[in-house]
Parts: C-alpha cells; sequence; structure tokens
C-alpha cells in the first residue's frame, strides 16, 4: 500500500533526495567509494559543501555580509549558541510554543531575557500580536512555525533591534528578507535532510562584540573561518541536503514552492472547516501552512483512537497529534506531494460518512 507521510521530524524528504543519497551510498560521485567512507576533506565532498551553502544563498537570496554554515548539534544547540555569541546584557523572545520555551530558557543562562509576549495560557493556540520590542535589547528571537501547535508567522517582522529566528520547520518554504536578520538558524530533519545537520545564516558583522570567552566550538566564527570544516561535519546529511536544494531550484525556488504549499494547506483545512467530526485548534489567522493541527469536536471525542486506526489502515503515516495538543497533526512539508493531501481527506470523508 502506498505510504502516505505525515511525519512532524524527521519527516518526507523528496524522492530526488533520497534515491541520490541512496546512490552515493554505494557510489559517490563516482569515486567507487561511498559516501559514508570518504574524508569531509576530499575534493568531492568539498564541491558538495560549497554547492550546497551557494544554493541556500541563491533560493534564499542571501545578501553579502552572511555567512551560511552547517552545523551539527541540532536547532536545540541554536538555543544556547545564539545567546553565546550574541547576548550582551538582555535579549527579547516571543513565547510561541516548546521551542521557543526551550530557547528562552538557555538565554537566560546568558543574561536578562525580556519575553515581550507569550500565548502560553492559550496552550500557544495563535501568536501574540500586541507586543512592543524594547529598543535596548541586544536582539529580538521568534520561532516562524510552531511545529507541535501550528501556529506560523509568515512574514519578517519588522524589529527596531536585530532580528534571530529559529526557522527548523518552515525554511524554505517563503521568500525572506535576509537582511532583516542577524541569525537564522534550522534544523534539517524538517524541510532539507537526514537528521544531523543545522544551517545557520549567520550576519559576519553581529559577530566580536561580546567579552565573554566562547568555546571554539561554539564560536560562529570558528565555523565562518573554517567553512564548516573546524571538525568533520555531518557528511551524509549535507550530501541529502544539496539534493533537496537541487530539487527546491529545479521547483522553481521558494516563491514557487510557497504557492503549493499555501494551495496543500488550504485544501486541508477547508475540509476541517467544513467537517463535523474534525475542528482545527489553532487561530485562524496564525494557521500553519507546514504543521495542521486539528482534533475530533467535544462531542465525538471517544472516536479520535478509532480515526487514528482508520486512517493507518489507509496508509496514513505519522498523522497523531503531540502530547500537548492531543488530537492529529498532518505535517505538510514541501516534499509532501497533493496526492498524501488529497488520500488524507478522503480517508476523512471516508470516516466522516462512517459516523
Ligand atoms: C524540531 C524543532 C527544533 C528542535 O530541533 P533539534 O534539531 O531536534 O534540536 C527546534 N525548533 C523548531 C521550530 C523545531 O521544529
Amino acid at each position: 500500500m502506498k505510504k502516505h507521510n505525515f511525519y512532524a521530524g524527521p519527516s518526507i524528504l523528496s524522492e530526488y533526495t533520497i534515491k541520490n543519497t541512496a546512490e552515493a551510498v554505494l557510489n559517490f560521485a563516482d569515486t567507487g567509494l561511498s559516501i559514508l567512507e570518504v574524508s569531509h576533506r576530499s575534493k568531492e565532498f568539498s564541491a558538495v559543501i560549497e554547492e550546497a551553502a551557494q544554493l541556500v544563498k541563491e533560493l534564499l537570496d542571501v545578501p553579502e555580509g552572511y555567512h551560511v554554515l552547517f552545523l551539527g548539534g541540532g536547532a536545540s544547540m541554536q538555543f544556547c549558541m545564539v545567546p553565546f555569541n550574541l547576548l550582551k546584557k538582555k535579549a527579547a523572545y516571543l513565547e510561541t510554543g516548546t521551542w521557543a520555551v526551550n530557547a528562552i530558557k538557555e538565554a537566560k543562562l546568558f543574561g536578562e531575557v525580556d519575553v515581550v509576549a507569550s500565548s502560553k495560557d492559550a496552550n500557544f493556540s495563535f501568536i501574540p500580536k500586541d507586543f512592543v520590542i524594547p529598543t535596548d535589547a541586544d536582539y529580538f528571537h521568534f520561532t516562524t512555525n510552531n511545529t507541535i501547535f501550528g501556529t506560523e508567522v509568515r512574514k519578517d517582522i519588522d524589529s527596531p533591534v536585530p532580528l534571530v529566528a529559529d526557522m527548523s520547520s518552515d525554511i524554505f518554504s517563503r521568500p525572506i528578507d535576509v537582511s532583516k536578520y542577524d541569525v537564522i538558524y534550522a534544523g534539517a530533519q524538517k524541510n532539507l535532510a537526514p537528521a544531523g545537520v543545522t544551517i545557520a545564516i549567520v550576519k559576519e558583522s553581529a559577530l566580536g562584540q561580546i567579552e565573554r570567552a566562547i568555546p571554539t566550538m561554539l564560536d560562529y566564527r570558528t565555523h565562518i573561518k573554517k567553512g564548516s570544516m573546524f571538525n568533520t561535519p555531518p557528511v551524509l546529511p549535507i550530501f541529502s541536503a544539496l539534493q533537496t536544494l537541487k530539487y527546491y531550484k529545479n521547483l522553481g525556488g521558494v516563491a514557487a514552492i510557497e504557492k503549493i504549499d499555501i494551495e496543500k494547506a488550504a485544501k486541508l483545512y477547508d475540509a476541517i472547516d467544513s467537517s463535523k467530526l474534525f475542528v482545527g485548534t489553532a487561530a485562524t489567522e496564525d494557521r500553519s501552512i507546514m504543521n495542521v493541527c486539528f482534533v475530533m469536536k467535544p462531542e465525538y471525542a471517544e472516536l479520535e483512537k478509532e480515526f487514528v486506526e482508520f486512517a493507518t489502515s489507509k496508509g496514513m503515516v505519522g498523522i497523531k497529534g503531540h502530547r500537548s495538543v492531543g488530537g492529529f497533526r498532518a505535517s505538510l512539508y514541501n516534499a509532501l506531494p497533493m496526492e498524501s493531501v488529497d488520500a488524507l481527506i478522503a480517508t476523512m470523508k471516508e470516516f466522516e460518512a462512517n459516523h
């Protein structure tokens, strides 16, 4: 049976990415060796990491003065790397979900943290709008897409201080104005590659302004100076990332991808909104086009388990909601085909007809 992969992360990758990665595991760039066993300093791999950085710059229109880094440690490592490198006295954070909470916790180790607004009391079902970013903050940090709660900020915020964004689960789903940011970071395992690599786009002039000593591996300047090769980078995930980036370029870039992503999400939200059984959990105006969270209406709550089982029997994978929201979550990352959205909607309609 055809499987439809709605996992939130690690998550679906394009067939192009998986096929080319599988081939390189057997024979990388005609070396007669596996990508798993070649030096990261070989000319073949150097070409991979350089092209990957170049394509990130091209797809996101990264201006001069910025560096694209491939780092280990996951997006969670960036929760401490950002304040380590940028927080002099005070930073401002927007608290919109679990990942923001985790980022705030780390920043507090380095200085004062001003949480400008939070939707915690509403189980993070919306993005706070009425907040003021203090002009004396060293930076303002926000999460563009709240993977667990299905809310998203789909625009580049206007900020009086430098912006830092965790774009782990929606990077490459829209054009962004990189010049507004000092740091953008994203764990690869949502929209780019297998787990193991994190992209950071860092403005060089934002660095070197703090007094504290930074451990070598946690200092962005180390990785800038060495082209992400200070130590052994995650070779295989970077190879896969390059395949996905090529695939994105072939699709026509992020503006073309955004159109399809919006269409996919609109279809599913329409199906939820017109259903007698299901209801969305995120505020309508803040709905994520990457992670669609929905539950059974209270009067049908007892059908939840049955629906997950039914959907599983129809080939749907990974639609069980995160424990902090319950119900269901369908992640519609870039690589998910429209066909899978249609299949999920058909499954929902069939289940509804049976109840
Ligand atoms: C998944 C995720 C993270 C955590 O990523 P790791 O690579 O597991 O550390 C952080 N932020 C967001 C928005 C995420 O979706």
